[in-house]
Protein backbone atom coordinates (compact mmCIF):
# COMPACT_ATOMS: atom_id res chain seq x y z
CA UNK A 1 0.00 0.00 0.00
CA UNK A 2 1.28 3.60 -0.44
CA UNK A 3 1.70 5.62 2.06
CA UNK A 4 -1.28 8.07 2.90
CA UNK A 5 -1.03 12.02 1.65
CA UNK A 6 -1.16 12.88 4.99
CA UNK A 7 1.59 11.01 6.13
CA UNK A 8 3.73 11.81 3.82
CA UNK A 9 3.06 15.83 4.24
CA UNK A 10 3.90 14.94 8.19
CA UNK A 11 6.83 13.21 8.19
CA UNK A 12 8.43 15.80 5.46
CA UNK A 13 6.83 18.39 8.52
CA UNK A 14 8.98 16.33 10.88
CA UNK A 15 12.16 16.50 8.77
CA UNK A 16 11.24 20.11 8.01
CA UNK A 17 11.61 21.32 12.00
CA UNK A 18 14.90 19.39 12.16
CA UNK A 19 16.32 20.68 9.83
CA UNK A 20 14.99 24.29 10.95
CA UNK A 21 16.63 23.49 14.57
CA UNK A 22 17.34 27.47 15.69
CA UNK A 23 20.40 26.16 17.34
CA UNK A 24 22.61 24.67 14.64
CA UNK A 25 25.84 23.10 15.48
CA UNK A 26 28.99 24.93 14.70
CA UNK A 27 29.04 24.89 11.21
CA UNK A 28 32.25 25.71 10.53
CA UNK A 29 34.44 24.72 7.40
CA UNK A 30 37.98 24.17 9.02
CA UNK A 31 40.66 22.12 8.44
CA UNK A 32 43.74 21.54 11.06
CA UNK A 33 47.09 22.40 9.87
CA UNK A 34 48.10 19.69 11.81
CA UNK A 35 46.48 16.58 12.88
CA UNK A 36 46.68 16.55 16.97
CA UNK A 37 43.74 15.93 18.55
CA UNK A 38 42.64 17.88 21.84
CA UNK A 39 43.47 15.08 24.54
CA UNK A 40 40.97 16.71 27.38
CA UNK A 41 37.32 15.77 26.00
CA UNK A 42 34.38 16.59 28.04
CA UNK A 43 30.83 16.32 27.21
CA UNK A 44 28.86 19.36 26.73
CA UNK A 45 27.27 19.57 30.54
CA UNK A 46 30.19 18.86 31.83
CA UNK A 47 31.96 22.20 30.29
CA UNK A 48 28.81 24.00 30.95
CA UNK A 49 29.39 22.99 35.00
CA UNK A 50 32.48 24.33 34.66
CA UNK A 51 32.17 27.11 33.12
CA UNK A 52 30.13 30.91 33.32
CA UNK A 53 27.82 30.73 30.29
CA UNK A 54 29.40 33.48 28.43
CA UNK A 55 32.79 31.31 28.35
CA UNK A 56 30.80 28.36 27.20
CA UNK A 57 29.66 30.35 24.66
CA UNK A 58 33.08 31.70 23.02
CA UNK A 59 34.73 28.74 24.23
CA UNK A 60 32.64 25.56 23.33
CA UNK A 61 30.30 27.37 20.77
CA UNK A 62 33.13 29.56 19.11
CA UNK A 63 31.82 32.55 20.04
CA UNK A 64 32.72 36.71 19.97
CA UNK A 65 32.97 38.69 22.95
CA UNK A 66 32.25 42.41 22.57
CA UNK A 67 35.04 44.35 22.14
CA UNK A 68 36.30 46.78 24.89
CA UNK A 69 33.76 44.95 26.95
CA UNK A 70 35.16 43.91 30.62
CA UNK A 71 37.54 40.81 29.98
CA UNK A 72 39.10 43.77 28.03
CA UNK A 73 38.86 46.21 30.67
CA UNK A 74 40.51 43.76 33.10
CA UNK A 75 43.27 42.55 30.91
CA UNK A 76 44.74 46.41 30.16
CA UNK A 77 45.29 46.38 33.49
CA UNK A 78 46.75 43.03 34.38
CA UNK A 79 51.08 43.24 34.80
CA UNK A 80 53.18 40.65 34.11
CA UNK A 81 52.21 36.80 34.79
CA UNK A 82 50.78 34.35 32.22
CA UNK A 83 47.53 33.81 30.93
CA UNK A 84 46.32 29.93 30.83
CA UNK A 85 43.33 28.44 28.84
CA UNK A 86 40.10 28.93 31.06
CA UNK A 87 38.63 25.68 29.95
CA UNK A 88 41.68 23.26 30.97
CA UNK A 89 44.33 25.16 32.54
CA UNK A 90 46.89 25.33 29.18
CA UNK A 91 49.52 27.75 29.00
CA UNK A 92 48.64 29.93 26.37
CA UNK A 93 50.30 33.51 26.57
CA UNK A 94 52.16 35.59 28.86
CA UNK A 95 52.68 38.67 29.17
CA UNK A 96 55.54 39.80 26.80
CA UNK A 97 53.69 38.60 23.93
CA UNK A 98 50.87 41.32 24.47
CA UNK A 99 50.65 44.22 22.95
CA UNK A 100 48.21 47.14 22.39
CA UNK A 101 46.25 46.69 19.39
CA UNK A 102 43.57 49.35 19.87
CA UNK A 103 40.91 46.49 18.73
CA UNK A 104 38.71 45.93 22.01
CA UNK A 105 40.01 42.70 21.91
CA UNK A 106 43.72 41.27 24.03
CA UNK A 107 46.51 41.04 21.67
CA UNK A 108 49.40 39.05 21.98
CA UNK A 109 52.02 38.97 19.08
CA UNK A 110 53.05 35.08 19.30
CA UNK A 111 51.87 32.27 21.66
CA UNK A 112 54.21 31.71 24.75
CA UNK A 113 56.73 28.47 24.59
CA UNK A 114 54.25 26.31 26.00
CA UNK A 115 53.43 26.00 22.49
CA UNK A 116 49.99 24.99 23.57
CA UNK A 117 48.09 26.96 20.77
CA UNK A 118 46.61 25.22 17.18
CA UNK A 119 46.05 27.40 14.08
CA UNK A 120 42.99 26.08 11.53
CA UNK A 121 41.60 27.43 8.50
CA UNK A 122 38.47 29.29 9.30
CA UNK A 123 35.99 29.92 6.36
CA UNK A 124 33.30 30.74 7.98
CA UNK A 125 30.90 33.56 7.17
CA UNK A 126 32.56 34.26 3.77
CA UNK A 127 35.71 34.99 5.38
CA UNK A 128 39.33 33.51 5.04
CA UNK A 129 40.73 33.59 8.54
CA UNK A 130 42.82 31.42 10.94
CA UNK A 131 41.06 30.03 13.76
CA UNK A 132 43.03 29.76 17.03
CA UNK A 133 42.04 27.25 19.62
CA UNK A 134 43.68 25.48 22.50
CA UNK A 135 45.30 22.23 22.08
CA UNK A 136 44.79 20.45 25.12
CA UNK A 137 41.08 20.70 25.20
CA UNK A 138 39.85 22.38 21.25
CA UNK A 139 38.56 25.89 22.98
CA UNK A 140 38.09 28.36 20.62
CA UNK A 141 40.08 31.55 21.75
CA UNK A 142 40.06 33.76 18.89
CA UNK A 143 41.95 34.50 15.35
CA UNK A 144 45.18 34.92 14.14
CA UNK A 145 45.99 37.90 11.75
CA UNK A 146 49.43 38.67 9.97
CA UNK A 147 50.88 41.89 8.02
CA UNK A 148 49.00 44.15 9.40
CA UNK A 149 51.75 46.41 10.00
CA UNK A 150 51.97 46.78 13.69
CA UNK A 151 55.55 46.98 15.08
CA UNK A 152 56.20 43.67 16.79
CA UNK A 153 58.79 40.79 16.95
CA UNK A 154 56.45 38.89 14.35
CA UNK A 155 54.01 41.34 12.97
CA UNK A 156 51.02 38.78 13.82
CA UNK A 157 48.34 39.35 16.18
CA UNK A 158 46.69 37.27 17.92
CA UNK A 159 42.94 38.48 19.02
CA UNK A 160 42.09 36.76 21.58
CA UNK A 161 38.48 36.97 23.53
CA UNK A 162 39.66 37.96 27.14
CA UNK A 163 37.06 35.25 28.73
CA UNK A 164 38.94 32.23 27.12
CA UNK A 165 42.33 33.31 29.39
CA UNK A 166 42.80 32.93 32.87
CA UNK A 167 45.23 35.43 33.80
CA UNK A 168 47.96 34.47 36.93
CA UNK A 169 49.98 37.45 38.06
CA UNK A 170 53.64 36.55 38.02
CA UNK A 171 54.77 34.41 41.24
CA UNK A 172 51.14 33.33 41.19
CA UNK A 173 50.10 29.53 41.31
CA UNK A 174 49.07 28.27 37.90
CA UNK A 175 45.69 26.70 37.39
CA UNK A 176 44.94 23.11 37.71
CA UNK A 177 45.39 21.15 34.49
CA UNK A 178 41.80 19.53 33.36
CA UNK A 179 43.12 15.62 33.28
CA UNK A 180 43.81 13.99 30.12
CA UNK A 181 41.03 11.46 29.05
CA UNK A 182 40.93 7.89 29.01
CA UNK A 183 40.96 7.03 24.78
CA UNK A 184 37.90 5.68 25.50
CA UNK A 185 36.52 8.59 26.46
CA UNK A 186 38.50 10.30 23.30
CA UNK A 187 36.58 8.05 21.04
CA UNK A 188 32.99 8.68 22.91
CA UNK A 189 33.33 12.18 22.61
CA UNK A 190 33.83 11.71 18.43
CA UNK A 191 30.89 9.61 18.29
CA UNK A 192 29.08 12.48 19.88
CA UNK A 193 30.61 15.27 17.97
CA UNK A 194 29.10 13.41 14.66
CA UNK A 195 25.58 13.83 16.20
CA UNK A 196 26.36 17.39 16.86
CA UNK A 197 23.23 19.41 18.02
CA UNK A 198 21.45 16.27 19.13
CA UNK A 199 22.13 17.01 22.23
CA UNK A 200 19.28 19.04 24.20
CA UNK A 201 19.67 22.12 25.77
CA UNK A 202 18.84 22.09 29.54
ZN1 LIG B 1 42.34 24.30 26.86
Amino acid sequence: MKPSFTALVSTLLIVGCFAADPTPPKTKTTSSMDSEKPVVVKSESEWKKKLTEEQYRVTREAGTERPFGLAYEEFDKQGEGTYYCVCCGAELFTSTQKFHSGCGWPSFYDQSSAKNIRELVDNSGGMHRIETVCKRCDAHLGHVFEGEGYKTPTDRRFCINGVALKFVPKGGKAPELEAIASEAVQKKKADVAKEGGVEVRK
